[in-house]
């Protein structure tokens, strides 16, 4: 029991995530009421990549946030290796949460940019004690290696870094936590498109190197086939289609999917 918050927990066998009946409602003034997320059910594995793609406003970002509840999920529950992150206290969820790190598309959102290179990396481990390296400085440049960055990137801020150096950075944040699950909220559309493809290439290199399971966000079907080991398409707070990737492109059966496929390139 003494490696509880250290380690991952003990479970080996079964998904590393069980989602079931996740639902997101937003009140709205006069009683209106958003049902972004209407109830979505599924399970992440080890290792893979599963992707949920749809249109703008189909309820993606709103699954991904009531996922790591960043945003309270109005019913359902999210099960990370035995543990319900649904219901636990802030602590718990705090020492929980933290095997399961989000990327935004904006890498902004997760960057302070009055804040160095170093300091957004090692601020996390202040808050995670027991994940704090003996050198700090040494294991942040061993990260920024590892993201592709070179070790002089350390004392530099946000603002100086570009767009695709950023998200790299970012990307090296989540990385200090020593996660399992990585949520990964369009990662790449915001970057100029000939950035995205070598944000990707790391990103699959990391999941090799590091057995990480990814949920993977986004309306990129091009991408989503490239990456993704299966693909539930996501249609105004639905999954309307979940299935491995090859069925999803090859022998769509719902409607939506088919007219998604057609309208992309
Ligand atoms: P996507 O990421 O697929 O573009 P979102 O999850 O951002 O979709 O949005 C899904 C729906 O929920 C949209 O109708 C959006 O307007 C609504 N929504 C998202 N966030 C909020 C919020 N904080 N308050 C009210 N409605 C929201
Ligand atoms: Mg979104």
């Amino acid at each position: 029991m003494a490696s509880e918050t250290h380690d991952r927990p003990d479970t080996t066998e079964g998904p590393v995530l069980e989602v079931t009946g996740l639902r997101k409602v937003f009140e709205g003034r006069h009683g209106a009421q958003t049902v972004a997320v209407a109830g979505a059910d599924f399970t992440l594995s080890a290792g893979e990549c599963l992707a949920v793609v749809g249109e703008s406003g189909s309820g993606k970002s709103t699954l991904a946030r009531s996922v790591l509840r960043l945003i309270e999920p109005t019913a359902g529950s999210v099960v990370y290796r035995g543990t319900d992150l649904v219901g636990l206290d802030k602590r718990a969820l705090r020492r929980t949460r933290r095997h399961l790190q989000m990327i935004f598309q904006d890498p902004y959102a997760s960057l302070h940019p009055r804040q160095t290179v170093y300091r957004l990396i090692s601020e996390p481990w202040r808050v995670h004690r027991d994940l704090m390296p003996d050198r700090p400085r040494d294991r942040v440049a061993e990260l920024l290696d590892q993201v592709g960055m070179p070790a002089s990137a350390i004392d530099a801020h946000p603002a100086q870094l570009s767009g695709g150096q950023r998200q790299r950075v970012s990307i090296a944040r989540a990385l200090g936590l020593k996660p399992d699950v990585l949520v990964l909220d369009e990662p790449v559309s915001a970057l100029d498109v000939s950035i995205q493809a070598q944000v990707i290439t790391l990103l699959m290199e990391l999941q090799q190197e590091l057995g990480l399971s990814y949920l993977f966000i986004s309306h990129d079907l091009a991408l989503v086939r490239l990456v993704a080991t299966r693909v539930a398409v996501m249609y105004r707070g639905e999954f309307v289609e979940f299935g491995p990737t090859s069925e999803i492109f090859e022998r769509p059966q719902a409607e939506y999917t088919r007219a998604l496929l057609s309208a992309s390139p």
